[in-house]
Order: structure tokens, then sequence, then C-alpha cells
């Protein structure tokens, strides 16, 4: 009994509901329906929702979070039991799930002997949300807004020329960030600028898997040397630390192999690949899977004691070292940068 009612307050916690009102006047709610369906149905598992909640076709009908604090009794949010989005009969809110697990719709083979030939071809991510599409980014979004372009500079002054270069544009006050291929963008993550929420960002819904986000450089040699960060805004400030490499992002924790076919399928040849996440143990295993893939370029780490590379810059920034500090070196070997932590040391 106690333990349950200790889950309860973990959920009611944890469970955050982040609304966004849209110029015409729609309220679209991001949040995890998963979550909110086993907070609505007091149970632990979805396989539990399916047991008590109640399902009309492929929707799941559980009473709306808003409309139960206004006070209305009706059970009208329809959610689909596929978990992407639901609808509240009673508020009109749309919900959209926010989760940072993509189901991949197709397997991409686990092991590819080598980064040749026998690689599958490459297929550009496409969005597939039901919310969201790339001809909203490209014909509705804003190109200025003074809300989201204030969060940016309020990141990094360097955000005042970089935004446009970038492609960055804005919904309601929002950041959306796109993700380009020879210059077409694709895809984006939205970055929310208000609240001090745990939801950060989003990122649509897209097939056949997570892409990751590259800054396409026009320099050949600056195509065939990676680096490789953890998010979005990493990858922005490894840009202008880094300026001779392709940053990208690999937006968690590790690479996958439909990732590791993006690169290619970017740069034909690679000459070098740097690997600079917030952890040296993400960093390493990160470096493992890609030996594992290509064995021919030298696969190196930039050593980190916890701050982003975002962090790092600013902190460079403020002690006056060099911000261009990481360099492409000939002939480079693998721990030739292992010393490089990044704060307070130039580069050697
Ligand atoms: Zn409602």
């Amino acid at each position: 009994m106690i333990k349950n009612k200790g889950f309860l307050f973990y959920l009611k916690n944890t469970m955050e509901l982040k609304e966004i009102q849209t110029k015409n006047g729609k309220i679209i709610v991001f949040c995890n329906l998963e979550d909110l369906l086993k907070e609505s149905c007091g149970v632990k598992t979805i396989e539990e929702v399916e047991s008590v909640a109640d399902k009309s076709g492929d929707e799941y009908i559980i009473h709306c979070p808003f409309c139960k604090k206004e006070g209305h009794t009706k059970h009208k949010l329809y959610i689909k039991d596929d978990l992407t989005v639901g609808h509240c009969f009673v508020c009109t809110r749309a919900f959209v799930n926010i989760t940072d697990t993509l189901k991949p719709e197709i397997n991409v083979p686990k092991v590819f002997t080598n980064f040749g030939n026998t690689m599958p071809k490459f297929e550009l991510a496409q969005m597939n949300d039901p919310t969201f599409s790339i001809d909203q980014y490209k014909y509705e979004f804003d190109d200025f807004d003074e809300r989201g372009y204030r969060y940016l500079l309020k990141r990094h002054s360097f955000f005042e020329d970089l935004y446009k270069a970038l492609g960055i544009k804005f919904w309601n006050g929002n950041v959306v960030i796109p993700f380009l291929h020879n210059g077409e963008p694709y895809y984006y993550q939205i970055r929310f600028t208000s609240g001090s929420n745990k939801i950060r960002y989003f990122l649509p819904q897209v097939k056949p898997q997570k892409p990751c986000y590259m800054i396409e450089r026009d320099d050949i040699a600056c195509r065939r040397r990676i680096l490789i960060v953890e998010g979005i805004f990493d990858a922005i400030a490894a840009l202008i630390q880094c300026p001779d490499y392709t940053p990208v992002a690999v937006l968690g924790s590790s690479i996958s192999d439909y990732q590791i076919s993006q690169i290619r399928e970017y740069t034909d040849y690679v000459s070098e690949i740097k690997i600079w996440m917030d952890e040296t143990s993400i960093s390493k295993k990160i470096a493992r899977r890609l030996r594992s893939i290509i064995d021919y370029c030298p696969i190196s780490i930039i050593k980190s004691y916890g701050p982003d590379p975002e962090e790092v810059m600013k902190d460079r920034l403020n002690k006056h070292l060099e911000l261009q500090w990481i360099k492409p070196k000939e002939n480079i070997y693998e721990n030739d940068i292992q010393n490089n932590s990044g704060l307070g040391s130039e580069s050697s």
C-alpha cells in the first residue's frame, strides 16, 4: 500500500505536461502519453493499462488532466493506442507524445563487416509525425521571433550570426533547428524556450530511424573529419571550437548503425574521427563501436571531466583561452590528444 502511494507520488512529481498555445489559438500539450495513461489508471505498466482502461477502437479513453483540474467530470481524452497522439473533446487540447525512444520501423543489419561496399544503401530519414511536418518548417514557422532569438543569445552570443546560417526558425516562440541533407531541411528538433521544465525539446516522429544532426561543410577536408558529440547545441559549440571538422550530434549516448551509415553517406572517405561526449567513458564506448566498423582512420577521444562542449566553450571565452583549440593533425595517432581536457589547458 505504501509502495503504491509512493509510486503515485513519484508520478505526480515527474509527470510533466508542457502546454504550447499556437497563434491560431490551438493548445498542444507535450507529454509522455505512456506515463499519462499509467498515472490516470493508477498502474505501473502499459500492460495493466490495457486491462483497466476504457477503450474505443484503437483509442484509450481517460480523464483529461486539465479538465479534471477544472472540475469537468466527463472522461473525453482519447489517446491512440500506439501512444502517438491524443485529443480531448471537452477542452479541445491536442496531446503529443514526447519520448527519447523512437521506434525504428525497419531493422538495419547489426553488423557491417566494414565501412565499404557491404553497407546497405542509405535511406534518408523522413518525418512521419501526426502533428508536425517538414512543410511546416518550410512554409509556416517564423523566420524571426523575439523570445526565441533572446533564448539563443542567452545561450551564447555566436547565435547572433549563426542562427540564420544554421537555418534556425521559430514556432510560437520556440526554437526550431533543422537537420539538413545537401542543404535541404528534412527533419527538425523543437527546443522549448520557456519554463524550467524537464521537457526541454521535442523530436517529431521519423522513419526509418532517428538520424544524427550534422552541420554540413563545403570544404572537402572538413567533410572528411568527423567530430561526434551528444546534442545539437554541443554540435554548434563544436563547430566554433573545431572549425576544421564536421560536427555530428548522435542525440543520445550511443551511435546507431543507421547514424554510422548516414555519416558514411555524407563523407565518402573518413580521414579522422574525434569523439567528445560529456563523459569520457561514453566516448570510449562509441570509439569501440566505430573501430569495429571503420578500421582505416584514426579515432580519438577528447577527454571530458563533466562539462559539455558548449560549457567548455563558454569557460574558455571567460578565461580568454584560445577558442579554436581543437585542430586536426597530420598523421594523427590514437591518444594524440588524450591529454587535452579543454578547460585550462591549451592544446599541445
Ligand atoms: Zn480536456
